[in-house]
């Protein structure tokens, strides 16, 4: 069984506490490997590196800090595919799922923001003949990225990237639950010639090393994706310390479909929102407002489509919905739908574990769930459940939608399928979220800023904000003398 390591200086390094938690591969429920339960020990360590490292990597040239991006990109390319292998199996997602999007998002994440470096620019101001002011970005120094199990590469190079090319030092924290990727990510920083102490990647649980990474106070920035709770939680610890934060949290996303939507295209963007990586994805649609004049006929073709979604062995590339990350994840998934039946709603497929046979006998799969009959305001309607749970909500008119859409603590994401241009712009614009997309779903630009409204976050990843985020911006002002 492989035992991971910490990864601090440049090394792959045992936990000074000597203690590992089980992995288990969500497929099969077998352990796969031991993760380093790190503590505040390892945390210290890695700092001393980072510390260490931090002067001579924020002196480096732009350019310079450009190319080691680009060739960590050209890296993970050539090893896509045992990387690809590893997340699969970690997650228990698709693997052509995670050939097609976690592995190529992780490299053009490095990509964009090597590029996006050598053309980033601070602002300049004349003001009139007395003065010329400009504002000078310096690195902050020592920041750590906290990532999520979902789409562990995806989301810790999304942060990663941007923090190294502005000249900081990193400490990573990856999710306890799928360890393996960011080792391997650590691995190709040394054929990258990254010097040591500029990447970090400690493992271990959130409440052991993620809160001493989080209240060191040398550690300048957290940015930080995950549940709200835990967001709420690091608030707590970083503000006092006017640490700099972005939380990218939980959503509870509506999919709007309006009568006059092209429906065939509507329908099938609606069920990959729903249940791609088992509803596992913060930007799933999980609430889908149909309005009342189409819902018979979209209800009948979104059910059958989702009872047709192939449940299976992730390695199978006739498999479009693998296994729930863990034992107590599929429980919490399940209270839902018991949730449902209590709060009035009617289960129109699924809701129920499912067990495969052979090598897959012992995982944690779940039959992709409709439900209908649920009122906006109750729990199923408000709370994330994120997995393969869908609920179906008629509406009557644009009003109503926008009020449902709104109506839920969080506004991370929201997709509108429509033909009609103005009430595109019009919803668009009165949906209290992060991102809206019409007539698409999880179609990413990186250049724009990313991140929720309300209790999904604050702060916004991606594009200049990315480079702002990890950078301290001074103002300088020089008057211009005339003797
Ligand atoms: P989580 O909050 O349990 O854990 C996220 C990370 O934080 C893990 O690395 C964990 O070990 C660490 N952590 C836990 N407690 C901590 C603490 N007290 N201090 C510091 N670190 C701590 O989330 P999860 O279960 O891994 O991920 C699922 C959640 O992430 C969902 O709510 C989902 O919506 C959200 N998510 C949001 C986005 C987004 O961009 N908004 C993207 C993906 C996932």
């Amino acid at each position: 069984m492989e035992r991971l390591a910490n990864f601090i200086g440049g090394q792959l390094c045992a936990p000074v506490g000597g203690q590992y938690l089980e992995k288990r591969e969500p497929a099969t429920g077998e352990v796969i490997a031991l993760v380093p339960a790190s503590d505040a020990r390892d945390l210290e360590q890695a700092v001393a590196v980072a510390r260490a490292a931090f002067p001579s990597w924020a002196a480096t040239s732009v350019e310079e800090r450009s190319r080691f991006l680009v060739r960590i990109a050209d890296l993970i390319e050539a090893h896509m595919e045992e990387l690809a292998w590893a997340e699969s199996r970690d997650t228990g997602k698709p693997l052509w799922l995670a050939q097609q999007v976690d592995i190529p998002r992780a490299v053009r994440n490095f990509r964009f923001f090597a590029a996006g470096l050598l053309h980033f620019a601070s602002e300049a101001y004349q003001t009139d003949s007395q003065a010329f002011s400009y504002t000078l970005r310096q690195p902050l120094g020592i920041v750590g990225c906290i990532a999520p199990w979902n789409l562990p590469l995806y989301l810790l190079t999304w942060k990663v990237a941007p923090a190294l090319a502005t000249g900081n030092c990193v400490i990573a924290k990856p999710s306890e639950l799928t360890p393996t990727t960011a080792q391997m990510l650590a691995r190709l920083t040394v054929e990258a010639g990254l010097p040591p102490g500029v990447f970090n990647v400690v493992q271990g649980e959130g409440p052991a090393v993620g809160t001493a990474l989080v209240a060191h106070p040398e550690v300048r920035a957290l940015s930080f994706t995950g549940g709200t709770r835990t967001g709420e939680a690091i608030a707590r610890v970083a503000a006092p310390m006017f640490k700099k934060l972005t939380l990218e949290l939980g959503g509870k996303n509506p999919t709007i479909i309006f009568e006059d939507c092209r429906f065939e295209v509507a329908v099938h963007e609606a069920i990959r929102a729903a249940f791609s990586n088992q509803g596992e994805i913060c930007l799933c649609g999980s609430r889908i407002l149909v309005q009342s004049s189409i819902y018979e006929a979209f209800r009948r073709e979104f059910v059958a489509r989702a009872r047709a979604l192939r449940v299976g062995d992730p390695l199978d590339s006739s498999t479009q919905q693998g296994a729930l990350i863990s034992e107590q994840h599929l429980q919490k998934v399940l209270s839902y739908v018991e949730l449902s039946r209590q709060e009035g709603g009617t289960v129109l497929c699924g809701g129920e574990r499912l067990w495969l046979e052979g090598r897959c006998r012992n995982g944690y799969f779940m039959a992709p769930t409709v439900v209908e009959g649920l009122a906006p305001g109750c729990k199923v309607n408000q709370e994330e459940i994120f997995g393969p749970v869908a609920t179906l909500i008629p509406f009557d008119s644009e009003d109503e939608a926008i009020a449902y859409a709104n109506g839920t603590a969080y506004g991370l994401a929201a997709s509108v399928w429509t033909d009609n241009l103005g009430r595109a712009h019009r919803v668009a614009e009165s949906l209290q979220s992060g991102v809206v997309w019409v007539n698409c779903w999880m179609l990413r630009d990186l250049r724009t800023p990313f991140g929720g409204m309300k209790h999904s976050g604050i702060g916004r990843e991606g594009g200049w904000e990315a480079f702002r985020f990890f950078t301290e911006p001074k103002s300088v002002t020089i008057a211009l003398w005339r003797d």
